[in-house]
């Protein structure tokens, strides 16, 4: 048995997510490219691959990851590339996307050998979180003005506008698709492709996906253009568990237990967002607060309700721990790494990495 802690990747669930993005693709003639800012757990891409078009990027390392280890096709953006990264980044990549008409103007000849694309802004977004919301005032993620866009025409083929966080509301989206149109369609019929970024959470169960197809069909009719999508979280989302074990109980006026995991090593994103973990199922009459094993005195993963009393050496399982959570994980209080575990489509439990002092050792030096 696998020591605790470690992330479990469930590959039924993720075929749940797969199939789905592969029914849009075909319904829909859009293209999927995995976000890898999301996730970007290479031992699964074997599988993945099947069912999207290729990765997207936000820097070097992971337009290289994705070109070596996702292959098919493959997207560059960055909020911004250096000189000594334009290089290797167009090598590896099929397009790539600048953030602003400064950085296209100073790479467009170096990048002339492949497809060029840039990030337009339309100003409005679905995030109700400051810190995610990429249309917040002053927003350095993209283009917005059209008449500043219009005479680089020349030297692009394409947009990417990411603009969606999170978002369950197929109207929402709809009516965000329409503002775009409307501000920026002038230069969408001069665009061979568009991708419309991620955080549209379309692999839900409740979510419409016959309309959203149609949605991006008709976006893709009425331009001409090849659309994008950019799932992150909606890839992978519900797939991932942390497993992790009780070390201690105490009672200080709750009852409270330590796991040999922490919510700022090993699931930080919760705690940037103050958001709980979630267990499942949460329910019983038996109320503990879940408590990580830094010193950092708000190292909690919530308090969360259990059907028996714990005690030391019982199993929690935390649900959603893939996206936007191993891409993140830090060696803060050295507190043991979890390993990376994949249950098998028959059931059978493989273990793909494991990290050990030396690992700690080397991430500094
Ligand atoms: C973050 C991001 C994504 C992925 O977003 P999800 O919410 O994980 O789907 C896709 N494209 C761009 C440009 C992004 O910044």
């Amino acid at each position: 048995m696998l020591q605790t802690p470690y992330y479990l990747i469930d590959k039924s669930k993720l075929l749940q997510n797969m199939e789905r993005i592969a029914k849009l693709r075909e319904l829909s003639g859009a293209k999927a490219l995995l976000a890898l800012k999301c996730f970007a757990t290479w031992s699964v891409f074997d599988f993945m691959r099947d069912y999207m078009d290729g990765t997207t990027s936000s820097s070097l390392n992971e337009v290289r990851l994705g070109h070596e280890r996702f292959g098919k096709e493959t997207h560059a953006y960055s909020v911004a590339y250096a000189d000594y990264e334009i290089d290797e980044v167009v090598a590896h990549a099929d397009k790539i996307i600048f953030n602003s008409i400064g950085q296209l103007n100073r790479f467009a000849d170096k990048a002339s050998g492949i497809v060029r694309g840039l990030r337009l802004n339309p100003g409005v977004s679905s995030s109700s979180f400051d810190l995610a919301d990429p249309a917040r005032p002053f927003s350095r993620l993209g283009e917005w003005d059209v008449a500043r866009v219009e005479p680089v025409m020349d030297l692009i083929s394409g947009f990417m506008i990411h603009n969606n966080c999170e978002n369950k509301d197929f109207d929402l989206f709809d009516r965000m698709l329409g503002d775009i149109e409307q501000k920026f369609g002038s230069l969408l019929k001069k665009a061979e492709w568009v991708s419309l970024g991620g955080g549209i959470h379309f692999t839900g169960d409740d979510y419409p996906l016959e309309k959203f197809a149609e949605r991006l069909k008709r976006l893709s009719g009425e331009y001409g253009v090849q659309v994008y999508l950019e799932p992150g979280e909606a890839s992978i989302t519900r797939s991932t568990t942390l497993e992790t074990t009780v070390l201690d109980t105490l009672y200080n006026g709750k009852n409270l237990v330590v796991v040999d995991s922490s919510i700022e090593a090993h699931m930080l994103d919760l705690l940037i967002y103050r958001e709980n973990a979630k267990v499942s199922p949460n329910q019983g009459p038996h109320r503990y607060m879940v408590c990580g094993k830094s010193c950092l005195a708000g190292d909690i993963f919530g308090e969360f309700d259990f059907e028996n009393e714990l005690k030391v050496g019982d199993r929690i399982s935390f649900q959603d721990a893939a996206g936007y959570t191993m891409v993140k994980k830090n060696w803060f209080n050295g507190v043991k790494m979890p390993a990376i575990a994949i249950r098998e489509l028959d059931g059978s439990l493989r273990t793909v990495r494991e990290f050990d002092y030396t690992d700690y050792e080397q991430s500094l030096s």
